[in-house]
């Protein structure tokens, strides 16, 4: 994992040709999500082709801990980024060890020297500044150094001993699913324990079928599949989400019914209008005592806020349960805030910045909160209330709707008016705003107006133009949008 155009896909390319058993069959290796690298030692790595952290955490959110070891992938000339950083915190909060790879040390402009030292502030601390973190400098260009990066992973590998059984049935994860013109349905599966074979009967999420036929990373046919291998399966009759687990089960009646009974709780998961929000399960958690942390990411609109939200939150530790931080960053929330938080059961704290679409459906999808703020004293107050285990607070802001400005008049006796078109929700006179350039907050305030041409009118719904201006502020400009909610306020329960 690593921050993009650092060299993650360049890097798995090259180190599957350091492979000798496709080296020596001269064998073209099948793309199927995973491989395996057979090194000169005879000793094997399997390496998975997802390589952003986002994909990562969302197998994790459904269920599959599918890697022994990450590889942190860093630019030599670039050093450490926005993505490395959250690929360190999405490792972090996978509880994954982690090598680093420092790529591109080729360039003129490379500085090793830097990364290293730059790690350090991210809590990444290599062998030499004392630490246990292993890490080799490499060129994914020129293949300098790549056995080096191979043993350093088995190294650390052997620290961490993972363990399978391959005299037992098959059980571990999907990596990837889809239809094929021809072949039907097929699915790469991670056999993370036992040996799976053909002919036996795998479950995957609510799919299953009889495995017909197994495919390994060289395109060849197998057999058996033992721990560590990702095959490619023909038989299975739907096509299961990457992440979820499979296992394999003594007959088709009792997959069926596995199947089905999956089926079933999904359906009554979706028709239940209410499914608990994760900010509900983590306070009804905390008050039964099963949990001891509260995991949070926290989007900011400058490092100040961040850092000074950070801090606070920190000093609400000590208490029976301490808030746990798992990603901090500047900026608008994405998908990836949204994976990290919810594989970990948090939620999401927004400072004056807000999720893009993708991440909102996703953690709609997902039952995540994602709550915003402005004012830190709020922030605080909020997860206080969280962390003393108290119910709902008292008061809750509503989201009622979106609005885009699509042209700016100015009016003589009134001022800037913003032209606008409801994207979604509705917006109501006397309800407040916000008004954001970027996803991020620029102001907050009242309407002075709400017009429907020359009309002034008390609410506007999804999909209609509007004329709207602010009370006391002008600076509006086109392509900014206009967020329209209001503050309900709601009885304590104990
Ligand atoms: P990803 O986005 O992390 O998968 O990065 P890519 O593997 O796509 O690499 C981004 C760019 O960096 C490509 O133009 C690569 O050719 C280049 N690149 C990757 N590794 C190296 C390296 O070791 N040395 C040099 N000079 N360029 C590299």
């Amino acid at each position: 994992m690593g921050h993009v155009d650092h060299g993650k896909t360049s890097l798995l390319d090259a180190l599957r040709k350091t492979d000798v058993v496709s080296g020596e069959a001269g064998g073209i290796t099948q793309h199927i999500g995973a491989y395996q690298v057979t090194m000169a030692s005879g000793k094997k790595i399997t390496f998975i082709d997802t390589p952003g952290h986002a994909a990562f955490s969302e197998m994790r959110a459904r269920g599959a801990n599918v890697t022994d070891v990450v590889v942190l992938v860093v630019a030599a000339d670039d050093g450490i980024m926005e993505q490395t950083i959250e690929a360190i915190n999405h490792a972090k909060a996978a509880g994954v060890s982690i090598v680093v790879a420092i790529n591109k040390i080729d360039k003129p402009g490379a500085n090793p020297e830097r990364v290293r030292s730059e790690l350090l502030s991210h809590d990444i601390v290599l062998e030499e500044f004392g630490g246990d973190v292993l890490s080799v400098e490499v060129s994914a260009k020129q293949h300098l150094n790549l056995e080096k990066l191979e043993e350093i992973i088995l190294l650390q590998a052997e620290i961490t001993e993972p363990k399978a059984n391959p005299n037992r049935t098959a059980m571990g994860a999907v990596i990837e699913a889809k239809i094929d013109r021809g072949r039907g349905t097929v699915v790469t599966l991670l056999v993370q324990n036992g040996t799976l074979k053909v002919g036996d009967i795998v479950v995957a999420g609510s799919e299953w079928g009889k495995v017909r036929a197994m495919v390994n990373d060289h395109g060849k046919a197998i057999k058996e599949a033992g721990p560590s291998m990702p095959v490619e399966v023909l038989g299975i009759n739907g096509v299961p989400m990457a992440g979820l687990e499979f296992l394999v089960v003594e007959n088709e009646a009792k997959a069926r019914e596995i199947a089905e009974s999956r089926t079933h709780r999904k359906r009554d998961l979706l028709a239940k209008s209410s499914v608990k929000s994760s900010m509900e399960s983590i306070m009804s958690q905390i008050a039964a005592g099963d949990i001891k942390e509260f995991p949070v990411v926290i989007k900011a609109d400058v490092q100040g806020s961040l850092e000074a939200i950070s801090a606070s939150l920190l000093k609400l530790s000590g208490t029976e349960v301490a808030p746990r931080i798992l990603h901090g960053g500047v900026g608008g929330i994405n998908e990836s805030d949204v994976t990290l938080a919810s594989a970990s059961g948090g939620i999401i704290i927004g400072f004056n910045v807000r999720a893009n679409p993708q991440a909102r459906d996703l953690a709609k999808w997902d039952g995540l909160d994602i709550r915003y703020y402005s004012i830190i004293y709020d922030v605080i107050d909020d997860i206080k209330t969280v962390l003393s285990g108290l119910l709902a607070p008292t008061l809750k802001e509503k989201y009622l709707g979106n609005s885009e400005i699509r042209s700016v008049f100015n009016i003589t006796g009134i001022g800037k008016v913003a032209g606008c078109y409801v994207t979604d929700g509705i917006v109501k006179r006397g309800a407040k705003v916000r008004l954001l350039r970027e996803n991020v907050v620029i102001h907050e305030g009242t309407l002075k107006t709400l017009k429907r041409f020359k009309d002034e009118v008390k609410e506007v719904k999804e999909s209609f133009e509007c004329g709207m201006a602010f009370e006391n502020y002008n600076d509006i400009r086109e392509g900014d949008i206009i967020e329209c909610f209001e503050i309900e306020s709601i009885a304590r329960k104990l």
